[in-house]
């Protein structure tokens, strides 16, 4: 078991989604440990544990946004259970049409992110999602471009939190949602 659980269906659900992550030294680069969440995305029970989990933690948000790439596959499954649209959070230079962009740190490196025209209106009501909550970079930056877009945050959904890198405290006030954390 590489990760902790956090939830009540212990038996059935988010124990089993523990031991679907794969721990992977020096990925993408030395020192990094990469968490290989696709066995768990290949498992039809863990991917609807994923989606009921998360979507019960959507609350009165009107649209999921989930940030490339991985994110992309939760905030789709939640949306559909939560019945909301899902909205992608794109790198730079995917998108034909763009709202807004901003850059940010990675754990690894930097990048860009943007945010789709027409999707995001002023006062929605966002849920945010990704698969790993790391130094919470990532998902500020898809924050600022929500906000920015007049949009209000209502909270961010992850599968995995690193709490060592304190992600949360970056995000906050905003209310984050792990499933599992290591
Ligand atoms: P951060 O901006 O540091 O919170 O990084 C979050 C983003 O980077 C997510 O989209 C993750 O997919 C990815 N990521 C960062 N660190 C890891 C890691 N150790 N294992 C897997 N994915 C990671």
């Amino acid at each position: 078991m590489t990760a902790a659980v956090h939830g009540t269906d212990e038996d059935g659900g988010l124990t089993r989604l523990a031991g679907l992550v794969v721990d992977v030294p020096d990925h993408p680069s030395p020192g990094i440990l990469f968490k290989d969440l696709t066995p768990l995305f290949a498992d039809a029970q863990a991917l609807a544990t994923v989606a009921t989990e998360l979507a019960a933690r959507v609350g009165d948000a009107d649209v999921v946004v989930g940030i490339e790439a991985r994110g992309f596959l939760v905030g789709a499954a939640v949306a559909l259970v939560a019945g909301t649209g899902v909205v992608p959070v794109r790198k730079a230079g995917k998108l034909p049409r763009v709202a807004a962009s901003t850059s940010y740190d990675l754990e690894y490196g930097s990048a860009t992110l943007e945010l789709p025209a027409d999707t995001v209106v002023p006062g929605m009501r966002a849920f945010v999602v990704d698969d790993v909550l790391a130094t919470g970079g990532t998902g500020a930056a898809a924050v600022e471009l929500l906000q920015g877009a007049g949009a209000q945050v209502v909270g961010f959904g992850a599968l995995l939190e690193l709490t060592a890198l304190a992600g949360r405290d970056r995000l906050a006030p905003i209310e984050v949602h792990a499933l599992l954390t290591a």
